[in-house]
């Protein structure tokens, strides 16, 4: 199939960008990557009147140091993420999360703020973006707003964004040194989207975690941090420990049953992913087995 009729128009700034979105209201729809908007557009899921191409902003493009901040463009695109030195030394959960993003010609095109603006509930980036505590900077006509990733995602596909606005860049805290981290997405084929996956980043101090953040995707209509990682923070895991944990975090997710697998599957898979993030954040390969 192939989409319907629609206008486009290349923006020349950020600020150019804006105007088109406030003019067309909800029938623009911003073209970053394509690897999502188009195929929607072929389906004829949706049908925008005019596509604001902003793909040549360059100033939306990059990855910077800033101290203990790392900002990172939302027109930065999948591979240059993967590539980066700055990523791999400051945030190396990303550089091992992009790996399992779709395949290379995908990620070739694919954007970070396409991504996280996409919010698709089994898509990597946005669970990694609540396990490294990210701020998600957004730009309408009226101004700049930071919204803390935890409160951006809202839905299968939605987010605080308004039709008026663009993402324009991620905001992360530099890892610190004693930081550990680990992902790990059970999926059909490399390269398709998660049944089930976790990314996770933690700091550990003689042996037990001083701070914790786990998030889950492809286990509900958005990423979910897990609550039950503050019940592991300054406390000795034993098994007995973590034989709990996994049954409260059952009780916590709400997974959705589709063609890939029924919510109790999702549920079981959760657990399992669990009891090998604790094992390998901190080193103990005896608590992967552990079930609840
Ligand atoms: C076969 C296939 C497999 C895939 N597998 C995976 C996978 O395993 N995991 C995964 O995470 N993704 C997967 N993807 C999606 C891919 O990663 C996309 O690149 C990504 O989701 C969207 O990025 P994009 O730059 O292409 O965005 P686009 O397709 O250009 O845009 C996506 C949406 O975001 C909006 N948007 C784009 N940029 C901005 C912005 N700066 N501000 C506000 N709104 C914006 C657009 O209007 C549109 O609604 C797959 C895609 C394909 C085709």
């Amino acid at each position: 199939m192939k989409a319907s009729a629609f206008s486009y128009a290349r923006a020349t700034s950020v600020g150019n960008a804006l105007d088109l979105l406030a003019a067309h209201g909800d029938g623009a729809k911003l073209l970053s990557g394509g690897q999502s908007l188009m195929p929607a557009m072929n389906l004829r899921l949706i049908s925008p009147d005019l596509l604001v191409d902003i793909g040549d902003l360059v100033e939306l493009r990059g990855i910077e140091r800033n101290g203990g901040l790392l900002r990172i463009g939302a027109l930065t695109r999948h591979v240059d993420l993967a590539n980066s030195p700055e990523i791999a030394a400051h945030a190396p959960l990303l550089t091992e999360a992009i790996a399992h993003v779709a395949h290379p010609a995908i990620r070739n095109r694919g954007t970070l703020g396409g991504s996280l603006a996409h919010a698709d509930p089994a898509s990597e980036l946005p669970a990694c973006m609540l396990a490294l505590n990210a701020t998600i900077v957004v730009r309408g006509l009226a101004g700049e707003r930071r919204i803390a990733a935890a409160d951006f995602f809202t839905g299968i596909y939605e987010t605080a964004l308004s039709a008026e606005e663009l993402l324009v860049a991620v905001e992360l805290p530099v890892a610190q040194k004693d930081s550990v981290h680990f992902f790990e997405e059970l999926a059909r084929r490399h390269g398709d989207y998660a049944i089930v996956g976790v990314a996770a980043q933690a700091i550990v101090r003689g042996g037990a975690f001083t701070d914790l953040r786990i998030a889950f995707f492809a286990v509900g209509d958005r990423p979910v941090l897990a609550r039950v990682a503050a019940s592991l923070i300054n406390v000795a895991i034993t098994p007995a420990v973590m034989s709990n944990t996994l049954a409260v975090l059952a009780e916590e997710l709400d997974p959705q049953e589709d063609q890939q697998a029924s919510a109790a599957m999702r549920r079981h898979l959760a657990k399992v992913l669990l009891a090998r993030c604790v094992a390998g954040l901190l080193d103990r390969a005896e608590l992967a087995g552990v079930s609840a």
